[in-house]
């Protein structure tokens, strides 16, 4: 394609609206709360979490929330179709049956509607869907004519090998401007009657469903030839429930700057994690139940040990003791010190060096103790934790989630446990809505009632506003998080 002869076409359609500047704090516990949204790429747009916030039309709208009942965009759905809606090529990795139809098929009916309809000597189409396979062809198929059945200037079509070629051919000379394919019967379509029948010059949005089965059965080829004979700056989408290594390559290789997104909904609380509390009624209480805890692990660390005698160098269970400022990080080391503990402590007070080097020791020190405000941990990767003590309680779900994710981590299996003091309502109500049953009728019975009747506490004031809850928090992310948790149980 020579630049001169490609007619211009619009691919942004997305402004962001009714979304007061977020601090990159919130934008990130907004995604987390989503179903854990993780981006790559610069310039994504914030997630939507309501429908009217993309601008679409009242019809499209009304087919969604009153005939559909899709009542809120799911976390892929949030992400995507906003990111899509920028004119960004986007990859979207969402676990199957996470609505990602939608999220290509509203962006790309948009971005139709913008467009020059097709002139009488065009057969189009405007739009590709390629589908690995003819059930799943069909079924987009259907999800596309939801959308456009009432609408006169979107038709599309169904290509698949196996069904009817002469339909569809028939179809094809009306004009089209969806078609939803396989590789390989839409590379027949291309070839048939000289390349008079179909033609690519038009497609400005192509979309690769279940990317991962497209390549897994071995239509790379047929999809790197289509594409050539497509405009270089066509908008381009990929979406898969998996995204192997492989695939990556051929992304990076066919999208032009994509944004990744990625739907992660299961390490919300991490599975391999086993969550504990301990309701203290003071501070010494607290440090009391602190170093019996950590005695205990020493315990069964050694009978780990002396188990698995064999294999010396197998065996590392460390601990991270989480504090909420660095005046406390300093006391509770002092006092660890004073019972006998070896400490490595890292704040943000203390100077780079000593940090660097409290790390590397932690990480060398076979089953050793690092004492440190949670700022400092974000990104920490220690494999070898085994034991998280979340010692001033967290205050939001993000912190939570981020502090238990420091155990556990790959396959291990880890525990963590949450310290609360009777007025530690926020922690307790975090708490108490990710702890599994199982867990939770694992500790003592006035344990359990203290935490139920202060995380009860904190919700009622959350209804009258006293307590305020940060963004995002009270939203669909719990509720992913509770179905979640159900579904584990
Ligand atoms: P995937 O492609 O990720 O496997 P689908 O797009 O096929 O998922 O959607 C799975 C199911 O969820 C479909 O039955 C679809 O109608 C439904 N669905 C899609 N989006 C929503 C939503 N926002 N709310 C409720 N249900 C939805
Ligand atoms: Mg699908």
């Amino acid at each position: 394609y020579a630049k001169e002869e490609l007619e211009p076409f619009r691919k942004d359609f997305y402004a962001q609206q009714g979304q007061p500047t977020m601090t990159d704090n919130e934008i990130y516990e907004l995604r987390l709360n989503l179903g854990n949204i993780k981006v790559k790429g610069t310039g994504c747009p914030v997630p939507i979490t309501r429908w009217s916030q993309l601008g679409l039309t009242t019809d499209v709208i009304n087919l969604i929330v009153n005939d559909l009942k899709y009542e809120y965009p799911t976390p892929i759905q949030a992400q995507a179709i906003p990111a899509i809606m920028c004119g960004r090529d986007v990859i979207g990795i969402s676990k199957t049956g996470s609505g990602k139809t939608i999220s290509y098929l509203l962006p790309l009916i948009r971005q139709i509607k913008a467009q020059r309809p097709l002139s009488k000597d065009e057969t189009g189409p405007l739009g590709l869907v390629l589908a690995p396979t003819r059930e799943l062809a069909l079924q987009i198929h259907e999800e596309v004519e939801k959308f456009t059945s009432t609408d006169q200037a979107i038709n599309s079509v169904c290509c698949t090998g196996g069904s009817e070629l002469k339909k569809q051919i028939q179809y094809l000379k009306k004009g089209v401007e969806i078609v939803v394919a396989t590789p390989g019967r839409f590379i027949d379509l291309l070839t048939l009657n000289y390349g008079h029948l179909v033609k690519t010059r038009r497609i400005t949005y192509v979309v690769m469903d279940e990317a991962d089965r497209l390549f897994d059965l071995g239509f790379e080829p047929q999809i790197t030839q289509i594409m050539k004979t497509i405009r270089p700056d066509k908008q381009c989408v990929l979406f898969s429930a998996t995204f192997p290594n492989k695939l990556r390559n051929f992304a990076l290789r066919v999208l032009q700057e994509p944004l990744s997104i990625t739907i992660n909904s299961k390490n919300l609380v991490n599975e391999n994690i086993t969550q504990k509390f301990y309701v203290a009624g003071s501070d010494e209480e607290k440090f009391r139940k602190l170093l019996q805890v950590l005695e205990y692990h020493e315990q069964q660390t050694d009978e780990k040990l002396n188990e698995e005698s064999r294999e010396d160098d197998g065996n590392d269970e460390k601990t991270i003791i989480f504090v909420s400022s660095q005046q406390i990080c300093d006391l509770i080391h002092i006092k660890l010190e004073n019972e006998g503990y070896t400490i490595y402590s890292i704040h943000a007070g203390k100077p780079y060096q000593d940090r660097v080097a409290n790390l590397e020791q932690f990480r060398t020190t076979r089953n050793s103790i690092l004492l440190c405000t949670e700022v400092l941990s974000r990104g920490l990767n220690v494999p070898e934790v085994s034991l998280v003590l979340i010692y001033s309680a967290v205050k939001c779900f993000a912190q939570y989630v981020h502090t238990t994710g420091r155990t556990a981590r790959g396959t291990h299996t880890g525990v963590a446990m949450m310290f609360l003091l009777p007025d530690e309502l926020a922690g307790a109500y975090i708490l108490f809505k990710s702890i599994c049953e199982k867990e939770l009728i694992a500790h003592d019975p006035k344990q359990i009632e203290m935490l139920r009747s202060m995380s009860q506490n904190f919700e009622q004031g959350m209804k009258s506003g006293k307590f305020k809850v940060s963004q995002g928090f009270g939203g669909k992310g719990l509720d992913n998080l509770e179905s979640k948790r159900k579904e584990k149980h």
